[in-house]
């Protein structure tokens, strides 16, 4: 099947992008822009090919090398706080996975830099968003827990994967006044927001979703 017959597969079978939007905005996301965006943006193209019928769900869905992207309303949640309380110039996303969340990362902000442990993953996501576009991005093929390379200083990190324990290079890279979010276990798997202020996190919103584990190490292909 050509790009050109899944597309229209995919534009004339349900759910489509705008039933998504309706289910976001039905959730509380108001932010016109954001909105917009995702409604646009061809999410079955970032899905293992297998599930693109599914790719405006209410679902996380496969992404290769037994990843997941998080389901619609999760991205939009962690991008509208990343909005409402972040300055936009400079941002660290820790798994790249698809780089969905780069390419809306990449809409709004003036630079992002990802981070990928997955060869593959990494490779395809440089590649999908290149094609698409996309030139503000900078990509890492590495273990995100160690940050970014010459300790750039970050506006906003999000971290898109559940660790055990914050890795000190993630939150020390933060400016003050910098937005963390992150997924945390306690008391149930959820995905928080909080503000860097002094040595105290303030934070600004929870939500309950479910994350892939961050791990150590790099997968080589
Ligand atoms: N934001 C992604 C979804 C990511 S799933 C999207 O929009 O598609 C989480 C990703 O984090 C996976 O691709 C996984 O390989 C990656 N990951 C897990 N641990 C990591 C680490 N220590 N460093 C970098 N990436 C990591």
């Amino acid at each position: 099947m050509s790009q050109h017959d899944l597309n229209w597969l995919v534009t004339h079978t349900e759910p489509k992008a705008s039933n998504m939007i309706q289910q976001l905005r039905a959730h509380g996301i108001t932010h016109e822009e954001l909105l917009a965006l995702m409604g646009n943006l061809p999410r079955h193209q970032f899905v293992e090919p297998a599930f693109s019928h599914l790719a405006y769900s209410a679902t996380p869905l496969p992404i290769g090398r037994s990843q997941t992207i998080s389901q619609p309303l999760t991205v939009a949640r962690m991008s509208e706080w990343l909005l409402t309380h972040a300055r936009l110039g400079r941002v660290l996303e820790i798994g790249t996975g698809s780089g969905y969340q780069t390419r809306i990362l990449a809409h709004f902000f003036n630079k992002v830099h990802t981070v990928e442990r997955h060869q593959t993953l990494h490779l395809q996501a440089k590649d999908r968003l290149s094609s698409m576009g996309v030139n503000n991005v900078e990509y890492l093929f590495g273990d995100g827990q160690a940050g970014w390379p010459n300790k750039v200083e970050m506006d906003a990190v999000i971290i898109t994967a559940m660790a055990s324990k914050i890795p000190l290079a993630l939150t020390s890279c933060l400016k003050q006044q910098g937005i963390l979010i992150m997924p945390i276990d306690h008391p149930s798997p959820q995905i928080g927001c909080w503000r860097k202020e002094g040595d105290r996190w303030k934070c600004l919103g929870t939500e309950a979703a479910s994350f892939v584990p961050l791990l150590e190490g790099m997968e080589h292909a």
